[in-house]
This record gives C-alpha cells, sequence and structure tokens, in this order.
C-alpha cells in the first residue's frame, strides 16, 4: 500500500474550524492519521513531502457541472456539435476540472444522452483523468422550455429532450435511467433567455415533475431541477427533487420549504454565469431585455442566499462554467462570488466548495473532510487560501492535487526551489 507523508502542513480540514498545523499520513486511498505533534508520525517507507506551512485542504467539488458545455456563445451550439467531437470536448473539460483542484464533479445535465456516463466510466476505469463524476442525463423540458432549440420548418438538434405530460416525461427519466446516468434534470422554469419572457416563468407541471421523480428514485437515482421562478421551487421541493439549481426568486414560503427539507436536498445558485452576464458582458453582446432579466437574478440572489445560510440550507458551488463568458477551468470563481455576492465569509464559501460539494457527490461519511479515515481526495495550496479565495483560481498555487490518495500532480521543481530559498 503507498504511503505519503504530508510534514509541517497547515491543515485546512473543511469543518469550518481554523487552519492548524500538522503532519498527515496517507495510507492508500485514505488519510491514516493527522498528527498535531508536528515531526512525531513514523515515517517508513513513506515518500515525505516537506509542506513548510503551506495548506493542506479537501479537494474543491464541483457542484453544478457540465463537462460538455462547450464555451459557446449561444445555447444552440451545444445541440450542433456531433457526438464525436462532444465527446472529445467533454473528456478534455474533465481534466482541466482536475488540474484546477477539483476532485468531484456533480453534473448538472449532459448535453448528449450519454456523454457523461461513458467520460464517468473512463475515469472510474483509470482510462482518463479527471475528477469523480457523477454522471447526469440531458435537461428534460417541455415544449417551448429552457432548452427546446426546436423551430417550425427547421432542422436543429437540442441540448435537452422535450417531453411534455407525465408519461412522456416518466419515459424520458427512464431513458436515462436506462443509459445508467446518477441523476436526472427537470427544467422546471424557463430563464431569462427563453422566449417564454424575460421574467422566469414556472412552466413544468406537478404532475410532470412527480412523474420523472417517480421514475429515478425507483432505481435510486437522483433529480435535479432548474428552478428561478419561485413557484419552481415550491413544486420542485413538494414533488421531491434532490437538488434544486438557482433559487435565486424564492420568496419567504419557498426559502421555509427549502428549510423544511434542508437535511435531504442541495441547493446551487450557478451564480457565476449571472456575474459574468452582469459584470463582465461586453457592451451590446447580450439583450438589454435578457441582460435586465439577469441584473433582477443577480440582485435577488444576494437577497436570497443569505437568508438560506442562515436557514442553515446546504448550498454548493458551481456557475454554470462551459459558457463563452465561463469558459471551463474558472470554475473557482465562484468562491469568490459567494463572498461578493451571496454574503458568504470565505471559510463558509471554502466549506461550500469541499465538504458540502462531497455530501452532494454521495461519498459516504468519510469524505471532504481531512479527518483521520477520510478519503484522501486533497490539495496543498501554496498561501492560505481562507485569507485570499483567489488564490484557488491559480493553478500555480496548486502545488499538489491528490485524487484518492494518488497524485494527478505534485510539483517537486517548486516546493524543492521553495525548500531551498527557506534554508538560505
Ligand atoms: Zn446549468
Amino acid at each position: 500500500m503507498s504511503r505519503i507523508l504530508f510534514r509541517n502542513a497547515r491543515v485546512w480540514d473543511g469543518s469550518g474550524a481554523a487552519a492548524y498545523p500538522a503532519d498527515i499520513l496517507i495510507e492508500g486511498e485514505r488519510i491514516r492519521a493527522v498528527a498535531t505533534q508536528v515531526g512525531q508520525l513514523e515515517a517508513a517507507g513513506a515518500e515525505v513531502i516537506e509542506a513548510n506551512g503551506r495548506t493542506l485542504m479537501p479537494g474543491l467539488v464541483e457542484g453544478h457541472a457540465h463537462i460538455t458545455f462547450i464555451n459557446g456563445a449561444r445555447p444552440t451550439d451545444l445541440g450542433d456539435t456531433p457526438p464525436e467531437e462532444h465527446t472529445l470536448i467533454a473528456a478534455r473539460n474533465a481534466r482541466l476540472l482536475l488540474d484546477h483542484g477539483f476532485t468531484g464533479a456533480y453534473s448538472a445535465a449532459s448535453a448528449k444522452l450519454r456523454i457523461d456516463v461513458v467520460i464517468r466510466n473512463a475515469i472510474n476505469a483509470g482510462e482518463l483523468p479527471g475528477p469523480r463524476l457523477r454522471a447526469c442525463g440531458p435537461e428534460i423540458t417541455v415544449t417551448g422550455g429552457l432548452g427546446d432549440e426546436r423551430r417550425a420548418h427547421q432542422f436543429r438538434d437540442s441540448f435537452a429532450m422535450v417531453a411534455d405530460g407525465p408519461t412522456e416525461v416518466m419515459k424520458l427519466a427512464r431513458l436515462c435511467v436506462r443509459e445508467n446516468v446518477d441523476s436526472i434534470k427537470l427544467n422546471i422554469s424557463g430563464d431569462d433567455h427563453t422566449r417564454t419572457g424575460v421574467l422566469p416563468r414556472t412552466v413544468m407541471t406537478e404532475e410532470e415533475i412527480r412523474a420523472g421523480v417517480t421514475a429515478a428514485h425507483d432505481y435510486d437515482r437522483l433529480v435535479n431541477a432548474h428552478c428561478r421562478a419561485s413557484e419552481s421551487v415550491k413544486r420542485a421541493v413538494r414533488c421531491g427533487v434532490d437538488v434544486i439549481y438557482h433559487c435565486e426568486h424564492a420568496d419567504e414560503e419557498a426559502l421555509d420549504m427549502l428549510e423544511s427539507v434542508k437535511d435531504r436536498v442541495f441547493v446551487g445558485p450557478a451564480i457565476g454565469l449571472l456575474h459574468a452576464a452582469v459584470h463582465e458582458a461586453p457592451e451590446g453582446t447580450i439583450h438589454k431585455g435578457v441582460q435586465k432579466g439577469i441584473a433582477l437574478g443577480l440582485e435577488a440572489a444576494s437577497r436570497a442566499y443569505p437568508e438560506m445560510k442562515k436557514r442553515g440550507i446546504r448550498v454548493v458551488i458551481g456557475g454554470d462554467y462551459g459558457f463563452a463568458r465561463t469558459p471551463q477551468g474558472e470554475n473557482a470563481r465562484d468562491i469568490e462570488h459567494f463572498v461578493n455576492h451571496l454574503g458568504y465569509s470565505p471559510n463558509e464559501a471554502l466549506v461550500c466548495a469541499t465538504r458540502y460539494g462531497a455530501e452532494l457527490m454521495g461519498m459516504g461519511e468519510k469524505a471532504g473532510q481531512v479527518r483521520e479515515g477520510f478519503l484522501a481526495d486533497l490539495l496543498l495550496v501554496d498561501g492560505d487560501p481562507v485569507a485570499d479565495v483567489r488564490l484557488l483560481q491559480q493553478t500555480d498555487r496548486l502545488l499538489a492535487i491528490l485524487k484518492g490518495g494518488e497524485f494527478h500532480k505534485l510539483d517537486r521543481a517548486t516546493l524543492e526551489r521553495q525548500r531551498i530559498r527557506a534554508a538560505e
């Protein structure tokens, strides 16, 4: 069994407590020991990494991953990409996530039926580098809903699958399960850029939602939902949806309902895309009416999320990365957005990015923290991410990335250079 010893690390353990100095011993895929008496652990047979006070922390988890998104400007780009090219892009995106310190990724939808599934399988088989991946099916939407890119008299593929009525929704949900997804996705509300209007509306009926939830839960698969409008959040809670995304327009009653299921449900704002559309889109690149709707959404999120935090609702990071304005790899920016827009302290935002993410992934009791017996999905960071969360956006600051006790990255040259400089 492989043994790795990180000596004299500054451990930010993911519990929310302040960082402390410790030696960490890893055996196989798990953390064997966390010793706060630095220099006392038996190092025989172990590869010793002198951490010299650098931060050892749990790996990041992207809670709203779209490895099939291609950094395009328009949603139609996804339907226009043939499956062969699309699969190769997704494989590169999976690797990119791990390169950026994401050891886990919970998919919020795949743009084609089987891409998430085959990439997950290849990663699990050790054939491709990538994070632990929970695979999702394509978004299931109603005619005219978010993701229905078809137009009368024109052929066009969508990134969503269209279903109307409970029977059709159930059939598509079962199709996704048959192809072995970990979760399905239901688009319960519209979106600011859909044709159904600037203010997002609730467009999927409770009968339709319930049919999808029943089909997925019958096979112990999870259900994710796109819910911007307040009513869509309420329908999702009433029908037993497991992961409820966006939720920025949730009113008091919707927040109460989310709180009532907080031990079971996860929420993800996907704030990165809203931030980018409002603050970073060059003048004239987004339709004015759409941009106004998105700005209202960002404002609403800055009211709703501090309230969710207060109520102890588990919120995960992941900002719809994979569009032109939110390219894949920039996912850790979401931690900064949580601090700047949603009222989280850096420490709290980092818990969302690690521990809550691991809980969402369903990785078992012993994952998502630096503790004895826990899975060794870890980062060694040059600097203090609590003092500056933006450090996690810089890959050169990630000196080591471990998944299941195995190095995906170990920057020996930098560690050695800094060790020599410290000794001089
Ligand atoms: Zn999304």
